[in-house]
């Protein structure tokens, strides 16, 4: 174990909800849920050797803006794992989010990785190795990773399909989402790739994925089509040809707004198990003000009657819309709307957790990753306090208890030292 040294900052801060949190939420928890606010610094030395450098995605999760994050000599990995330190962890795996503000930075010290939070080092490191399927041509030449990249330490092999989203060109952009901008930024240097991937291009690559040991569901993500019909066709397509292919040798999940009712038992049949139709923010006036598009185009009310019709045809725990966890507390001058204290937010956000379990929605959670592209970073928003996480945490368990469902099916174990999740720590809770 690492040796102790005092501080009076941030280690001390943690520390003291470590106190106030124990034998309820997880150390390793309030550790994650604070790199993943913060993003993270990566010392030049400590990004030597083989790895899993970080693959496109829907969204940059960087703090940082791209421009600074492509000055650096390498690409930086796809998730970390910390365990042990002066706080003896279990193993707690994270996203990395580039930022060069953070009090948290991974170096090097004795030859070894370190997490160290304000310059003290506070757990050892690992970085995600490179999965064995990386590396292998498509037929159009391409490496596979391009297409069908691993997160969730290897688990899933993701796909962003349309990689912009169409709110975009109508000023109804999700305001915590940086999509476009991340495509502007990333997505011409995947040459042959485009906006809009091949499918014949993702069924090769999703299917090299599945031979991989380590591989055990996908992913097919994107941004959203304004005609909801469309919408639909387009992203049954892609199941449609990875199926043909797979038949069915790991699960699928799948990412899109709420679709039509009469369109999701084509979904079921074509081999999706896990839905995400993401609200992104519970209460009313936040959510018509946060993703205006999908308020415009779907509602609220009507968004929320098709994730429970979802329910009856995929089944209990393989109905998870996402939240974006906190974006219902941003707040500035030029957003003066998200809740001043972290009980109205979790309060808010609880009833529409409790609304939803009591229907049989499981739903889950990403952290929200401040970008500075996206409206809410241009805005000046400040990001919710720690506390908020563990609140909103507690508070989930208890639901999900007394409901009586299971963790979301999608997205692998639960537990402590057990949970591959990288965007969250709710799946990091005690159960
Ligand atoms: S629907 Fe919202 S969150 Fe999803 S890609 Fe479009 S703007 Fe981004």
């Amino acid at each position: 174990m690492m040796e102790r040294v005092r501080d009076e900052g941030n280690i001390s801060r943690l520390e003291s909800l470590f106190d106030r949190y124990r034998g309820i939420v997880p150390k390793e928890v309030l550790v994650k849920e604070d790199v993943l606010l913060k993003g993270l610094n990566f010392s030049e030395e400590a990004l030597k050797g083989e790895y899993q450098e970080k693959a496109y995605y829907l969204f940059t999760f960087d703090p940082d803006k791209p421009e600074v994050v492509k000055r650096r000599a390498r690409i930086v990995p796809q998730e970390i794992r910390i365990s042990g330190g002066i706080w003896g962890l279990r193993p707690t795996i994270i996203q990395s989010r580039h930022s060069s503000n953070s009090p948290y930075t991974v170096g090097l010290m004795d030859g070894k990785k370190v997490l160290l939070l304000d310059g003290i080092p506070v757990a050892e490191v690992e970085f995600a190795r490179r999965p064995v399927y990386y590396g292998t041509r498509l037929s159009n030449g391409m490496a596979v990773e391009e297409v069908a990249p691993a997160i969730y330490w290897g688990e899933t092999a993701d796909v962003t399909a349309f990689r912009i989203c169409e709110y975009w060109g109508i000023g109804g952009q999700c305001k915590f989402c940086d999509i476009n901008e991340n495509f502007k930024a990333w997505g011409g240097l995947r040459e042959g790739v485009g906006v809009a991937v091949p499918k014949g291009l993702v069924a090769e690559a999703v299917s090299i994925a599945s031979e991989d040991q380590g591989v055990k569901r996908y992913l097919i993500t994107g941004g959203s089509i304004m005609d909801g019909k469309k919408e639909a066709q387009f992203y049954l397509g892609y199941i449609q040809a990875v199926e043909e292919r797979l038949s069915r040798r790991i699960p699928a999940r799948l990412n899109t707004q709420a679709l039509p009712p009469e369109t999701l038992g084509k979904f079921y049949e074509a081999g999706v198990d896990y839905y995400h139709p993401n609200l992104e923010v519970w209460d009313p006036k936040l959510f018509s003000l946060i993703s205006p598009g999908k308020d415009r185009l779907i509602g609220r009310n009507e968004w929320i009657r098709r994730t429970l019709e979802a329910v009856k045809v995929f089944g209990v725990g393989n109905v998870s819309p996402n939240f974006v966890a906190g974006i219902e507390m941003a707040y500035s001058d030029n957003f003066p709307y998200g809740f001043r204290r972290v009980e109205d937010a979790v309060k808010s956000t609880a009833e529409g957790i409790e609304f939803l379990m009591s229907k049989d929605v499981v739903p889950k959670f990403d952290t929200w990753g401040l970008e500075p592209l996206s409206w809410f970073g241009r805005a000046g928003v400040t990001p919710p306090p720690l506390e908020y996480y563990a609140e909103l945490y507690v508070k989930y368990l208890e639901l999900k208890v007394r409901y009586g469902l299971p963790w979301p099916k999608g997205l692998g174990e639960a537990g402590p030292g057990i949970s591959k999740a990288p965007a969250t720590g709710f799946m990091d809770m005690d159960k």
